[in-house]
């Protein structure tokens, strides 16, 4: 992912691009790694192995110096022990010193020097020269032999060393000493044999001065470089250090000849690293040969790879054309590693199952689009949220809109008001359930409205969150006609069945069986039960009066009065018979139901109905009978009714247009 993000942002986005990336990165990390030994140890190795190369050879030079000292002393105490020399016979003398000069190379003239200091004999030069001042014969008078520090030759003028011994006649006295000059150009023959173009070794005395010639400068001149003062102050010397001409060395020192000269070794920096600098090299042009190599692999596997991918990827193109009858050529894949080979193998499959699927999606498609088509019933397809997205010819003949005035509106703009709550929750069990039936009205585009009986069915969508519900729609308003007007004819018969025809109250059918009701009610619950029968008065002459349609308005005017009352204390009225009236009032004791009674006769005559024929008013009156009872077994439906009767018989009796209360005597 973050290596992704990376490349993304450099840019580099190509699978050889990035393969290329990776390798750059192994190799810089290859060499890295690889590098850590030289700069760390490669270098200090070296170093420290210059500094071991240059400890030898000193050593070994300080074993040749000092034994070279000794031999050439050696070579001088044996010339004094000579008998031929101890025999001090000058001519003799001489001649044995002459021949020693000769055979021994390294000495430049050998003297012999009196007891009194006064040169004797000299192989090369005159004599008779007073040396009796020189330390080689202070040295030489105690007893002692002596090697001198380099000193300018008489004869030569060039630089010495004088090695000197005393000698001794037979009797033990001191009689003078013999002395072999030897030239620096001795030493440094011998100091020559241990350089070379990028080492060397050279004698330095307690002064400075070049004992043999080196890189610093001739014999005889004189050098203050570092080692030299580190050597003077009895340092070590652990680093670099720059000699007279410049040059960077490393060196290290000792001391020999008795601590009087300096045998330095040094190396030149460059030629230290020398080897390392030549393996380095080496080194990078494996690195450089490695990659190269390396490279010239990925390029061939990257190739490899790419060239495939290249082959599905332009397959996946023509998909996206819809060019579903492409399919990757054997042929060309089957050499291609077999991975690659499985790959385009899945993919021609991939793509011979998408091909089969679009056919059979087609032909479904074809097969909705004919039943959708031909379809009497109406077909919608709706987005979850109820929104038209199709809808069948059928549909539209129905409802006689176009396409572009129903599809994309929202369904619910096209139902009825009375339907919307309805509609809303089938929706939410539609989207819950994943199917509803629904009977509901849709406003046609003239604006009336067409009953549906609709089936829908919530289907997965494009998206899966995002279902789509599809309806299948019967026009049902003819058959919802027929029932409204079924619905209405049973209303009627049942009205016509319990209702009294002419006054609109319930009739003495619905009495009997209303009474029978509160009757059982009262019986088991212990309540009071009232009953209100009441007549009109002197009705027989209001019809002789009116005529008899106006007696039946009058009779209706008085149902509705009593009905207006009695509905006010929870009574019902029944047209009992005639011009004769019920009223039933359940939970109602006697003091409450003579109120009621008392209520309705005043509602009766306020109706203010002229009525000439009657004795006791000039409108139209009615009396009353009053009876309540708490049911129980010992007592009939029938008594109780008698009762109240009896209460109205009285009634009449007292003088008409008023109540009476039945009344056990
Ligand atoms: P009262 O009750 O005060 O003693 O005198 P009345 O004249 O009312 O006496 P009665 O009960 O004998 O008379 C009832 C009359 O009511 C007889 C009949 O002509 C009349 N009647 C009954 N049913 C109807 C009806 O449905 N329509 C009309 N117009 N008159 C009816
Ligand atoms: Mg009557
Ligand atoms: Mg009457």
């Amino acid at each position: 992912m973050l290596f992704s993000n990376i490349f993304n942002r450099l840019g580099i986005v190509s699978l050889k691009g990035r393969l290329k990336s990776w390798f750059l990165c192994f190799i810089a990390l290859m060499v890295l790694m690889a590098s850590i030994p030289f700069v760390f140890l490669g270098k200090q190795q070296k170093r420290e192995d210059a500094n071991v190369t240059i400890e030898k050879t000193i050593q070994l030079q300080q074993v040749v110096i000092n034994n070279w000292f000794e031999e050439q002393m050696a070579n001088i105490q044996a010339l004094s022990e000579l008998p031929i020399v101890k025999a001090f016979d000058l001519e003799l003398m001489a001649k044995s010193l002459e021949s020693f000069d000769q055979s021994h190379s390294e000495f430049n003239g050998v003297v012999y020097i009196n007891e009194e200091g006064m040169t004797e004999i000299d192989t090369s030069g005159p004599t008779g020269i007073d040396l009796s001042d020189r330390e080689y014969f202070k040295q030489a008078k105690k007893g002692k032999s002596f090697v001198t520090d380099v000193l300018i030759g008489r004869q030569s003028h060039s630089q010495i060393i004088i090695f000197s011994n005393p000698i001794y006649d037979s009797n033990g006295s001191f009689r003078g000493l013999i002395f072999g000059a030897v030239p620096l150009v001795t030493i440094n023959n011998v100091m020559n044999q241990f350089h070379d173009e990028s080492s060397e070794t050279y004698l330095v005395d307690r002064n400075g001065m070049l004992i043999t010639e080196s890189r610093q400068g001739e014999i005889g001149e004189y050098i203050s470089t570092k080692i030299y003062k580190e050597a003077i102050a009895g340092k070590p010397i652990t680093h670099l250090y720059e000699t007279k001409n410049g040059e960077r060395v490393l060196g290290n020192y000792r001391w020999v000849h008795n601590n009087q000269w300096l045998i330095i070794g040094e190396i030149i920096e460059s030629k230290i690293y020398e080897p390392f600098y030549h393996m380095a090299f080496m080194f990078s042009i494996v690195v450089l040969l490695g990659s190269l190599i390396g490279y010239i692999l990925l390029i061939l596997v990257s190739t490899q790879i790419e060239s495939p991918i290249r082959k599905v990827l332009e397959g996946t193109r023509r998909i996206g054309e819809r060019n579903f009858n492409y399919r990757l050529d054997k042929h060309v894949y089957e050499k291609e590693a077999i991975e690659f080979q499985e790959l385009c193998d899945n993919f021609n499959q991939m793509n011979e199952i998408i091909e089969n699927y679009i056919v059979t999606l087609e032909k479904s498609e074809e097969r909705f689009r004919m039943i959708a088509e031909y379809s009497t019933d109406m077909i919608t397809i709706h987005d979850s949220s109820g929104k038209y997205l199709y809808v069948s010819p059928a549909g539209k003949e129905i409802l006689q809109y176009e396409d572009n005035e129903v599809i994309g509106y929202d369904g619910y703009l096209f139902i009825h008001p009375d339907d919307l709550e309805m509609i809303r929750g089938n929706h939410e069990i539609l989207l819950k359930n994943g199917y509803v039936v629904s009977t509901y009205r849709i406003r046609r585009k003239d604006g009336v409205y067409i009953w549906f009986e609709s089936s829908f069915k919530c289907l997965e969508g494009k998206k899966p969150d995002e279902p789509q519900l599809i309806g299948i729609s019967r026009n049902i308003t003819e058959r919802k006609l027929v029932e409204q007007t079924l619905e209405e004819t049973n209303r009627v018969l049942q009205e016509l069945s319990t209702k009294d025809g002419l006054t609109g109250v319930w009739n003495r059918r619905t009495f009997d069986e209303r009474l029978e009701m509160e009757w059982s009610f009262g019986l088991r619950n212990s309540a009071a039960l009232s009953l209100i029968m009441l007549d009109i008065d002197y009705f027989k002459k209001f019809n002789d009066t009116y005529g008899h349609q106006a007696g039946d308005d009058c009779l209706i005017k008085v149902a509705n009065a009593i009905d207006v009352t009695a509905k006010k204390t929870r009574g019902m009225v029944f047209r009992y018979g005639g011009e004769e009236f019920g009223v039933i009032l359940p939970e109602t004791e006697r003091a409450e139901a003579e109120l009621t009674a008392e209520m309705i006769r005043k509602a009766v005559e306020s109706q203010n109905i002229l009525h000439s024929g009657s004795a006791v008013s000039q409108y139209v009156t009615v009396s009353l009978g009053v009876n309540t009872i708490i049911p129980n077994e010992e007592q009939t439906i029938d008594q109780f009714i008698v009762e109240a009767d009896k209460a109205l018989y009285q009634a009449k009796q007292k003088g008409r247009n008023c109540s009476n209360s039945f009344i056990e005597q």
